[in-house]
């Protein structure tokens, strides 16, 4: 196949919040399409429409922009940010296909491969109480498949009813995926499943065999759930001729006790993870480590490199476990690749919320973002992070002295330093940390007995950057102060 042939969908159904899981699906389809230079499709499964939830559209693909993808083709925004449809093999969501499905229907139907069934919600529910009762595994057992098409077609005229699909009554179906090898299936144990509901909308396996075929899908990447009811599907195949797409089925991801991830194990829709303050680039990063290795021991990658390395062939059978402390380590890891400037304008929406923002003057808070990105492992951690460098804060005499010092000892020692420093004539990290390492020799302490009353002070923070980056920061006037206030509590 020529590589620019590729075409891959994501198939989303709009019944809510995009969750890590899809978006995984999502990555692990745009990067194969991407890989090959090929043709990424969006295309919206509304077709239960008990399900569906308003807004879910606009919301998967605000999940999508955040995350930097854009469909080649399919549901996507117009540049007024309004949903819209590009491409020429739509509509390309399927409710509005409603035409396309039953034409393929009717020729099921007329060539004997599908059946209308009369079954009523009550009789299916007695079939069902009766095989449950007799211990047999509960399924449709075909009553109206043999059905005379004249008397069906008869009583279509005035009944409800459903089509359903003439599977094979017999014979095993063999099928390659991609990540779980061949898969062998006995058709015995399928049913004949509907294919267009009693409301005229097709199933999703119907309608996912007909738009896969007519959106020229070389490519299937779905979720493993989907294993089970394939069967359906290649037999659809096989009933119109048509040739098969490859699959790929994607292990599902697990939280810690081996359940299908969930919001108990702490798993957040993607686009929470955003408010939180995580950058994309990391989401990225670690959704598509959850069970896909590139063979290298790289472990960081950019978009372009992840394009390049992308293969199907790397995603792992196993099912990947969710680890949200991992999550927040790989985010850090990226906050800290930015330059303070760029982590700056990124944190500008949290930043803003600060009561402090409006007088913080801007390279001052860009020297301040830089002393903490260290420890920052969302954006929306920076402005408390950065808080103690706009707010002065209150001298805590229990929190200044080292240990167990005296609090006039300590009061001594910070005398000593405000010495030192007020001799210093260029403001510089070197001068601020010569001259405090000299005042230590001079009163023959240890470091923590004169730096961790400074920095206490400077900060009123158990934790913070070291003494000589928050006192550079800080600058010599404002730095002075602050050990003067402490100096002054300690000792009243
Ligand atoms: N609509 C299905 C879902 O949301 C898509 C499965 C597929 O990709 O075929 O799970």
């Amino acid at each position: 196949m020529a590589k620019n042939q590729v075409r891959v969908r994501f198939a989303p159904s709009p019944t809510g919040e995009m969750h890590l899981g899809n978006a995984r699906t999502l990555l692990f389809a745009v990067l194969f399409a991407r890989h090959h230079a090929g043709t990424f499709i969006l295309r919206i499964e509304d077709t239960d429409q008990e399900r569906l939830v308003k807004g879910s559209v606009e919301y998967i693909l605000k999940t999508l922009e955040w995350l930097g993808v854009t469909p080649d083709e399919g549901v996507c925004f117009d540049s007024k940010g309004q949903v819209t449809e590009t491409g020429d093999k739509g509509p390309y969501i399927q409710s509005q296909r409603r035409a396309i499905y039953q034409q393929y229907a009717d020729q099921l139907l007329a060539e004997s491969k599908a059946y209308r069934c009369f079954a009523t919600k009550e009789e299916l529910e007695l079939m069902r109480a009766e095989q449950v009762k007799a211990k047999q595994p509960p399924r449709y057992d075909g009553r109206y498949r043999d059905l005379d098409p004249t008397e069906a077609e008869r009583r279509a005229a005035g009944e409800p009813f459903v089509i359903r699909f003439k599977m094979p009554l017999q014979g095993k179906v063999t099928a390659h995926d991609l990540v779980y090898g061949d898969i062998t299936s006995d058709y015995a144990e399928q049913d004949d499943h509907i294919i267009i509901k009693s409301d005229g909308l097709p199933t999703y396996h119907f309608a996912n065999v007909i738009d896969d075929h007519l959106m020229q899908i070389t490519h299937v990447i779905r979720g493993q759930e989907w294993i089970a009811s394939w069967p359906r599907h290649l037999a659809t195949y096989a009933a119109f001729g048509w040739p098969m797409p490859e699959y790929t089925h994607v292990p599902l991801i697990f939280g810690p006790d081996k359940a299908k991830l969930s919001k108990r194990h702490g798993a957040k829709t993607v686009l929470a993870y955003k408010e939180e303050g995580y950058l994309p680039e990391a989401v990225i990063n670690y959704l598509v480590f959850l069970g896909w290795s590139p063979k290298t021991t790289q472990e960081f990658f950019l978009w372009d490199e992840l394009v390049a390395a992308f293969d199907l062939k790397g995603i792992n059978k196993a099912n990947p476990i969710f680890d949200p402390v991992k999550l927040g380590f790989v985010n850090g890891v990226y906050l800290r690749q930015l330059p303070a400037e760029q982590l700056m304008s990124k944190a500008e929406e949290w930043l803003a919320r600060a009561d402090w923002f409006d007088r913080a003057e801007r390279d001052y808070l860009v020297k301040a973002i830089a002393s903490v990105q260290e420890r920052a492992k969302t954006l929306a951690e920076l402005p408390g992070l950065v808080e103690f460098y706009f707010n002065r804060p209150e001298p805590d005499v229990k929190l200044i002295p080292f240990k167990t010092q005296a609090p006039t000892e300590t009061a001594r020692l910070l005398e000593l330093a405000v010495v030192g420093l007020k001799e210093i004539k260029e403001w510089t990290l070197i001068e601020i940390e010569a001259q405090l390492r000299s005042r230590i020799e001079q009163a023959a302490c240890q470091n923590g007995e004169l730096l961790w009353p400074v920095r206490a002070a400077l900060t009123g923070r158990e934790a913070s950057p070291g003494a000589f980056e928050v006192a550079e920061v800080l600058g010599q006037t404002e730095t002075i102060l602050r050990l003067d206030e402490a100096v002054k509590q300690l000792k009243s």
